[in-house]
């Protein structure tokens, strides 16, 4: 059975706790794309090239450089690497190559997740389920400070406010792609309601998906 789950939304919404856990909860494979953006900031800059003026070339190799130990590395998490990576998302060679590895992964058999900004819109515009996840700028810059804090990153709450502002205004108002919900997604607010609660909402949704999956095969 092929089933896709798309979870788009703001920068520290949640989508990615919630990902995980929608993936846990049906044994679907997940996929955080925002790293995949992030593995390619990131050996970009390791290349130390010119992060303004970036060669096709560059791209290619630092897409091409990406493996499963550099997608486990804790520094992709940087404020620094999020900049670099809503700047790089900006290009339509970066976009176009990181896409059919997208659509592959969300294509396998037995049911995938995937999060991002455009998985509902662009990468998987039929998916099955699509969630676009927000909450207020207050509340998804003190959730990530917090995360933060816990792994011993060295920020401030003000840093992480100004990140997530920068890069929110970045990656909705670019050319190609840009953050937007699709129009058949289901619109979570996580402001106010705990992990559980957007959990179940998002699991009720879903089941009816599937309840109309089974009866028509
Ligand atoms: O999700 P995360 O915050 O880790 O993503 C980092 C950056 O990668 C985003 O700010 C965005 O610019 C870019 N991105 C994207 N499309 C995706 C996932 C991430 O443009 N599907």
């Amino acid at each position: 059975m092929r089933f896709i789950v798309a979870i788009d939304g703001t920068a520290g919404s949640g989508k990615g706790t919630i990902g995980r856990a929608i993936s846990n909860h049906y044994n679907f494979k997940y996929l955080d794309t925002g790293l995949l953006y992030r593995a390619v900031a990131f050996n970009l800059r390791s290349f130390s090239c010119d992060l303004t003026r970036i060669s096709k070339k560059n791209i290619l190799q630092a897409i091409q450089a990406i493996n499963k130990n550099i997608l486990e590395l804790k520094e992709l998490r940087e404020n620094e690497i999020g900049e670099i990576a809503s700047l790089i998302a900006t290009k339509p060679f970066v976009r176009a190559n990181l896409l059919v590895y997208q659509r592959d992964f969300a294509n396998q058999k037995g049911g995938a997740v995937l999060d991002g900004r455009d998985i509902g819109t662009v990468v998987c515009p039929d998916a099955d389920v699509k969630i676009f996840v927000n909450a207020t700028e207050s509340v998804r810059a003190q959730r990530r400070f917090n995360q933060f804090k816990e792994q011993n990153f060295e920020t401030s709450y003000n840093e992480v406010l100004a990140n997530l502002r920068k890069r929110d205004t970045q990656d909705r108002t670019r050319q190609i792609a840009p953050m937007v919900p699709s129009k058949d997604a289901l619109l979570l607010d996580s402001s106010a309601i705990s992990v559980q609660e957007s959990l179940e909402i998002i699991i009720l949704r879903i089941n009816t998906e599937l309840k109309k999956i089974t009866l028509n095969s």
